[in-house]
């Protein structure tokens, strides 16, 4: 399959479009067309377990990849994951599902796609002939961060460093970073937020003169952010499955329309719904659920992007974002796929922080998407409920998806002309991982000690403590470096 740049007429393979990350005029890589999965298709993945479902419908994608490489690299990757399946649908009550999508081995649902990548750009590589080796450079606002680190260790001819907000990450997310095995890795903390971060990086990249210095070396740069469509590929596959469990579990009939709610930080999970809903999955509305940076919910209102906004650290910190790098596939789709106004548009984004899209285009959205934002106390108020409820406990990120799935029901509930379908809230990151504030939102409780919130949780909901998490408490730190937004490159040469 071709792939092509959202800004201009690179045309590229699947696994350049891997390597490289991003595109030579810095747009983003997308499938020069979507491939279909047919009804039949569709039926024949009722069968596969969840590694040949994914092996399934990335080959659409990556159909130069050898299809029993691929599946043996999916079943190795998802086989990390705890309890066998790596993409539970849980049924929390009649036309109610959550996706959970955090059992892999840093309890948040990068580890779908992270898990996977070293295959995919191993062997992307090895298809391109590169002989270099390959420097992986990674902005996190927290999960990323640990999964790709995780993901990477010890890959050969691989090195992996990873910038975070040295004051926008969980104290359990800056744990699990900064006790990384590995003798490939390096974990920097920047002074300043994520935006901070993924500018920093995105400049590395952009730069012949970084890239040049980085050659003498023998270091070809790649990515594995959200961008990179070796992480999404991974995440569209996930949809389906849930489809496919629907189905088998005799909740919906083959061909029934699902909803989905996506907690929406830099657009890549979303992204990824979208994608499997254009290659033919009956899905009718995506919810895109924003915590207090609500930039999304206000440039689906009105058109703008605008992310000259207070940056607001919230209980959510992976969706901590304003700036949602994937949105620009989006963008790319909705204009008709015109390179050019996309390209001026982010351009626009980059020299005044904002841009405006035509009311077509919005029209051609609010068709397919539905965008809302909650604040801390309601999402607080909404994690409390259910567990109350439901026995439920979930994640401060999957609360925001909650509350906003919950506000998106009622609003169908009033709306007689409305089409209703069942709704899947995606479930992106375990309780453990945030013990603190779910500790918080489930007995109005304040602990100091990350490792007194699990235990407490565990008393309470009895849900059993990821293995990967109980053992971090007793890790050395090996990663304690500070650096500015503006020596981040000096870090990345002294590494190399
Ligand atoms: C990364 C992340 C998100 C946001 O996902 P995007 O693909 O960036 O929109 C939501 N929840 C958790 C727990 C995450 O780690």
């Amino acid at each position: 399959m071709v792939f092509i740049s959202t800004r201009g007429e690179e045309k590229v393979t699947g696994a350049q479009a891997i390597v490289q990350g991003i595109a030579k005029d810095g747009g983003l890589f997308v499938p020069e067309k979507f491939p279909a999965v047919t009804p039949s298709e569709l039926e024949s993945m009722l069968g596969m377990d969840y590694p040949e479902r994914a092996a399934f419908v990335l080959h659409k994608y990556l159909d130069e990849y050898d299809h029993e490489e691929l599946l043996a690299a999916l079943k190795k990757a998802y086989s990390q994951f705890e309890d066998g399946d790596a993409a539970p649908l849980v049924r929390v009550e009649n036309g109610m599902y959550m996706l959970e999508l955090f059992h892999g081995p840093t309890c948040a649902f990068k580890d779908m796609a992270l898990t996977v990548l070293p295959y995919l750009l191993r062997k992307g590589c090895d298809l391109c002939g590169i002989k270099e080796n390959v420097l992986i450079l990674v902005a996190t606002s927290g999960d990323t961060g640990k999964a790709a680190l995780e993901g990477f260790k010890d890959a050969p001819g691989i090195k992996i460093m990873v910038f975070y907000p040295d004051d926008g990450v969980s104290k359990m997310q800056k744990l699990q970073m900064c006790t990384q095995e590995g003798e490939n890795v390096n974990v920097v903390a920047v002074r300043g937020n994520f935006d901070d971060c993924q500018t920093g990086v995105k400049k590395i990249f952009g730069s012949e003169e970084c890239k040049a210095k980085l050659k003498e070396k023998n270091y070809l740069l790649s990515s594995a952010n959200s961008i990179n469509f070796g992480r999404l590929a991974p995440q569209i596959a996930y949809y389906f499955s849930a489809y496919c469990d629907l189905v088998t579990s005799e909740q919906i009939k083959m061909g029934d329309k699902v909803n989905f709610t996506v907690p929406t930080g830099n657009f890549g999970n979303i992204l990824a719904a979208y994608y499997a809903k254009r290659m033919g999955l009956p899905v009718g509305t995506l919810v895109c659920a924003s915590n207090k940076n609500n930039v999304l919910t206000d440039f689906w209102a009105k058109g703008t992007y605008d992310s000259k906004r207070p940056f607001y650290k919230t209980m959510s910190p992976s969706m901590d974002i304003l700036v949602s790098s994937n949105l620009e596939r989006l963008i790319f789709e909705l204009s008709g796929r015109d390179a050019a106004l996309t390209r001026e548009r982010m351009q626009q984004l980059s020299a005044t922080g904002r841009y405006s899209i035509r009311a077509e285009e919005l029209k051609a959205y609010k068709k397919e998407f539905f965008a809302g934002c909650t604040n801390e106390a309601e999402t607080v108020d909404c994690m409390y409920e259910f567990f109350d409820e439901y026995g439920y406990p979930m994640d401060t990120h999957t609360g925001v998806a909650m509350s906003v799935a919950q506000r998106y029901e009622e609003m169908i509930e009033k709306d007689p002309s409305a089409e209703k379908h069942p709704m899947v809230v995606v479930s992106t990151a375990s309780p453990y991982k945030f013990p603190q504030d779910v500790l918080y939102a489930l007995t109005g409780n304040d602990v100091k000690d990350s490792f007194k919130g699990i235990k407490r949780i565990n008393l309470l909901t009895a849900m059993k403590v990821p293995e990967s998490l109980k053992a971090i408490r007793y890790k050395p730190v090996r990663f304690k470096q500070v650096t500015s937004p503006e020596k981040m490159f000096d870090e990345v040469m002294k590494f190399v």
